[in-house]
């Protein structure tokens, strides 16, 4: 048995590997327990000290919990490549420079595993967060979002990034969707590639 999440994060790591190159910078905008960031690091991270990953998350919590995974995977000596902080995502153009040419952007949305189920991602920082990404995201770059619905809020959720997406113009983006169509309440990975 492996859960839709676990699924549906497998698939998304799959395509970052599609596009993040060693020496990449790279945006985990929901540290979450660290998995995501971990994976992020092994991209990145080169022998030469380059590569990046700037991760965030608005619970303390969760950056402890992602500094302690990284340490129980040996991967002390990859923290040189990390940067954490403890904010809103919708603020992360205000910690990432300028000129860090962002190659992904990953949202794992939904509240934390394990950690308190009412501090959730939510729509209208979710879109804020969006915002920010389009910005420092690089062409050829790529936005990557996990949207969870079984939880409350979730659908309205998914619904709010779909809205936004569709807008997003065709000249710039490729915004893709893949759904589970045997199983409607399994989590949704979006893709939006910038060209
Ligand atoms: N990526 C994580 C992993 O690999 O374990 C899982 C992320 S978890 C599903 C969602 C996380 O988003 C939670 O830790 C939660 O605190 C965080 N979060 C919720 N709202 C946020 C916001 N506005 N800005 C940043 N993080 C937020």
């Amino acid at each position: 048995y492996v859960s839709g999440k676990k699924k549906a994060t497998e698939v998304a790591h799959q395509v970052w590997k599609q596009v993040v190159q060693r020496g990449d910078t790279v945006v985990d905008a929901t540290c979450g327990n660290g998995f995501d960031t971990l994976a992020m690091l092994k991209l990145v991270a080169d022998d030469s000290g380059k590569g990046r990953v700037y991760g965030m998350d608005i619970q303390k919590d969760a950056l402890d919990k992602t500094s302690t995974l990284l340490e129980e995977s040996h991967c002390l000596n990859e923290k040189q490549y990390l940067k954490l902080f403890h904010i809103c995502h919708s603020k992360m153009d205000e910690v990432v420079p300028l000129d860090a040419s962002v190659r992904l952007v990953a949202f794992n949305l939904g509240y934390l595993p394990g950690g308190d189920k009412e501090i959730v991602t939510r729509s209208e920082t979710t879109l804020l967060a969006l915002e920010a990404a389009k910005r420092i995201i690089i062409p050829g770059g790529l936005i990557s979002i996990v949207v969870y619905v079984g939880h409350p809020g979730g659908w309205d959720e998914l619904e709010a990034i779909q809205a936004f997406t569709s807008t997003m113009t065709v000249d710039n983006w490729i915004c893709c969707k893949l759904q589970m169509l045997n199983r409607p309440c399994a989590p949704i990975p979006i893709f939006l590639f910038r060209r």
